[in-house]
C-alpha cells in the first residue's frame, strides 16, 4: 500500500497548555507533512525536510494554506435525537418528557436505527469530529445499528445502550436484568472490535432504580476497561428529583459514588450544580466532568464552573450535547464555552481551546496513546480547516496576524464550512459525503 503525504500547516498539542502564550504546549509547522499508512501516522515533519524525496513514490495531497489537526473529539453525544435537536421547552424535565422520550420510541425499529446512525456518522463527519461518546436508545438494536455503522466506516467510537428501567414512557424501559443481559451482550459484542469501545451507559439516577444501578455496577465489575456515562447536576429540578429518589445518599454524585460508577473511564455530562464535597470525589476518583455549552445555554441550565474543577483537579472534557446541544459542531461548542466562561469572569484562550476539542478530549477518554495527537503510531484521524472559508472570514484574516488569532476567528464564526476535510483512518471521508 503506497504512503501517502498531507501537506500543509500542521499543529498539534503535546501537553495542557498552561495559559494563552504557552508554546511549549503544541507543535506548529509552518509547511508540514503529515505520512500515512494503513490508517496510521507513520510521520510528522517539515515538508522539505527529507518528506519532498519521497513524494514521488506516495500520494501527496496539498492542502496548503489549510490547517491540518488531529479530528475533533467529542464527549457528549446523544445519536437518537437528530430530529430533537431546537424543541422548545421550558426546562430539562419538560424537554425530556415532551419530545426526547417520544423521540427516542421510534429506535426500536432497526430500519429506523440503521437510517438514523448513518446520519449521525455524516453530520459527524461533515463537522470535522472523528470520535464521540455517544447515547444510543434504551433499545439494544439502537446501539447494534449504531455499532454497524461506525464500524463500517472505521471510525473511533465510544457508544452504548441506554439503561432506563422508570420515569419514562414504557415503550423507552428495560428492566434491572433486561438491561444487564443486552448491555452485557453488546459489551461482549462490540467492546474492542475493531476501534469501538463500549460505555456501560445508566442515563441517570433519575431513570435507573437502585436495582439497576447494582446491576451497572456488576458489569462495570466485569468490565473495568469499559467507559461509564451518565448525567449529573444539570438542572434544580432534576437534582431535587434526584434526592428525592434516594434520600439516604448525601447527593446527587454520591449515588454514582454508592454504586460504584465513579472512576477515570467515567464521564458525567454537565457537572453544573456541584457541592465542594461531589467536586472532591471527582477528583478522588478521577471522574470526569463534560462541559456542554450548548446545551446548557439553550435549556438553560447553568454555566459550568471550570475554574473551580481546575482548582480542584477534576478532569475535564467538553462535548455538543446534541440534541440538547444545537450543533454538531465542536468550534460552536467551544465558542458557546468561552461565551459561559466570560460570563464566570473566567478566561477560555484560543490554545486551550482547541487543545481540549483534540488531545484533552482524547484524554478525558483514556484514548490518548491513539487519538488526539499527530504522532507516529497514532490512528489517522484528522481534520483540515480554512479560515479564509467565509468571506467575512477572508476579511479578518488580512487583519490576523498570529495563529492564535487564527483559531479564535475558527471558533468565533467557524462551523462545518470552514472544514475543508476530515480523515477517518487516514481516509478523506467529507469530500465523499457531498453538499
Ligand atoms: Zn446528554
Amino acid at each position: 500500500m503506497t504512503a501517502r503525504i498531507l501537506r500543509g500547516r500542521v499543529l498539534t498539542f503535546v501537553s495542557e497548555p498552561n495559559g494563552p502564550d504557552d508554546h511549549e504546549s503544541y507543535r506548529y509547522i509552518e509547511d508540514g507533512a503529515v505520512v500515512v499508512e494503513e490508517g496510521r501516522i507513520v510521520s510528522v515533519g517539515a515538508w522539505d525536510a527529507g518528506l519532498a524525496l519521497v513524494a514521488p513514490k506516495a500520494d501527496v495531497i496539498d492542502h496548503r494554506p489549510g490547517l491540518i489537526l488531529p479530528g475533533f473529539i467529542d464527549t457528549h453525544i446523544h445519536y437518537p435525537q437528530m430530529q430533537v435537536i431546537g424543541s422548545y421547552a421550558t426546562d430539562l424535565l419538560e424537554w425530556l418528557n415532551t419530545y426526547t422520550f417520544i423521540e427516542e420510541q421510534r429506535f426500536g425499529d432497526p430500519a429506523h436505527a440503521a437510517r438514523i446512525a448513518a446520519l449521525f456518522c455524516d453530520e459527524l463527519v461533515r463537522h470535522g469530529t472523528t470520535t464521540a461518546a455517544v447515547y444510543c436508545s434504551v433499545h439494544a438494536q439502537s446501539a447494534e445499528a449504531f455499532f454497524a455503522e461506525a464500524r463500517a466506516r472505521d471510525m473511533r467510537m465510544v457508544a452504548g445502550k441506554v439503561m432506563m428501567d422508570r420515569n419514562a414512557p414504557p415503550g423507552l424501559l428495560d428492566t434491572p436484568q433486561k438491561g444487564y443481559d443486552e448491555s452485557k451482550a453488546l459489551l461482549e459484542k462490540w467492546n474492542g472490535a475493531g476501534r469501538l469501545n463500549y460505555a456501560i451507559t445508566p442515563r441517570f439516577a433519575l431513570t435507573s432504580s437502585p436495582a439497576q444501578m447494582e446491576m451497572a455496577q456488576d458489569l462495570v465489575r466485569q468490565f473495568p476497561d469499559a467507559h461509564v456515562q451518565t448525567h449529573v447536576n444539570e438542572s434544580l429540578g432534576e437534582i431535587a428529583f434526584a434526592r428525592e429518589l434516594y434520600p439516604n445518599l448525601p447527593d446527587y454524585v454520591g449515588i454514582y459514588e454508592h454504586y460504584g460508577l465513579l472512576g477515570p473511564k467515567t464521564l458525567l455530562g454537565h457537572c453544573i450544580h456541584m457541592t465542594d464535597r461531589e467536586i472532591g470525589i471527582l477528583a478522588e476518583t478521577g471522574s470526569v466532568a463534560v462541559f456542554c455549552p450548548t446545551s446548557n445555554l439553550f435549556i438553560g441550565s447553568g454555566l459550568f464552573d471550570r475554574a473551580r474543577m481546575m482548582a480542584a483537579n477534576v478532569r475535564i472534557g467538553v462535548a455538543t450535547d446534541v440534541g440538547g446541544g444545537t450543533s454538531y459542531s465542536m468550534l460552536r461548542t467551544l465558542d458557546e464555552g468561552y461565551k459561559v466562561l466570560q460570563l464566570r469572569g473566567q478566561r477560555l484562550s484560543p490554545i486551550e481551546s482547541f487543545f481540549m476539542m483534540t488531545l484533552g478530549n482524547a484524554r478525558a477518554l483514556g484514548l490518548d496513546h491513539v487519538i488526539g495527537a499527530l504522532e507516529p503510531g497514532a490512528e489517522a484521524d484528522m481534520v483540515v480547516l480554512d479560515a479564509r472559508a467565509l468571506p467575512h472570514m477572508r476579511l479578518k484574516m488580512e487583519q490576523a496576524e498570529s495563529l492564535s488569532e487564527e483559531l479564535f476567528l475558527l471558533q468565533t464564526c467557524g462551523d462545518d464550512r470552514v472544514v475543508v476535510e476530515t480523515y477517518v483512518a487516514g481516509e478523506a471521508a467529507k469530500g465523499k459525503l457531498g453538499r
